[in-house]
């Protein structure tokens, strides 16, 4: 039988982190966790419930009332994000909520709270989880840690096409701003901000398919299962 091992990747916001954690999970058999989905439904709750998440009593109190769970969608093929009973994988894309989510993300409590959850989904291993910190921080130990960049009008462009196609209204400059917005707040956060682990293998995709992209992935994740 083969080992099983943690999959980490990190990376800048729209670098096609989870369309390559969720083909290399699919390639292994492993299961896949899109850490972002967290940050983001946990700001969608604070967001509808007017929660005001400097004010720690407040963060620690919606805390105890938020339950997140993960749902492999037969229909759709991948897992799916529930919160508090309710699918909210589609309604956390919306750019309401990526306007907050870094902010959000910011709050140690909430990391706290966030990070244990993501560790207790990696402990039996066999799993390839997406992020920001999870090379440093989640799985510091990890057996293959990936580190994704592309170039900025690359990132841009993807993403506009993705959040156009349910929301024909947004403009290229919105999408460039939020972007440059979350990457500003993540990598310059005081609790594990964005940055490459030491031992992260970097891959720049500006210039990769998605096909290549796999097949480099999958070439480090084979010496090692
Ligand atoms: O991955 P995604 O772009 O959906 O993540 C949304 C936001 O959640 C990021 O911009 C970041 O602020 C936060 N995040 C984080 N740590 C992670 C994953 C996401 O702070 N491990």
């Amino acid at each position: 039988m083969s080992k099983k091992i943690i999959i980490t990747i990190d990376g800048w916001s729209s670098t096609g982190k989870s369309t390559l954690a969720k083909q290399l999970a699919k390639e292994l058999g492993y299961v896949y966790i899109d850490s972002g989905a967290m940050y983001r439904a946990i700001t969608l709750y604070f967001l509808r419930n007017h929660i005001d998440w400097t004010d720690v009593n407040e963060v620690n109190a919606a805390l105890k009332d938020i339950v997140i769970e993960f749902q492999f969608n037969e229909k759709s093929q991948q897992s799916e994000i529930i919160l508090n009973g309710e699918n909210v994988e589609y309604v956390i894309r919306d750019l309401v909520v990526a306007e907050k989510v870094s902010d959000v993300a910011t709050i140690k409590e909430i990391r706290s709270f966030a990070v244990a959850q993501q560790q207790k989904m990696g402990e039996k291993k066999g799993i390839v989880m997406d992020g920001r910190d999870i090379g440093t921080t989640v799985f510091p130990d990890a057996e293959l840690k990936i580190f994704m960049t592309a170039d900025s009008a690359v990132r841009v462009e993807r993403r506009f096409k993705e959040l156009y196609e349910k929301n024909p209204n947004i403009t290229i400059e919105e999408v460039k701003n939020n972007l440059e917005m979350r990457d500003y707040i993540d990598s310059h956060r005081e609790v594990s901000p964005l940055r490459k682990a030491e031992d992260a293998i970097e891959l720049d995709n500006t210039h990769l398919t998605m096909e290549e992209q796999l097949g480099i992935a999958l070439k480090f994740a084979k010496k090692l299962v």
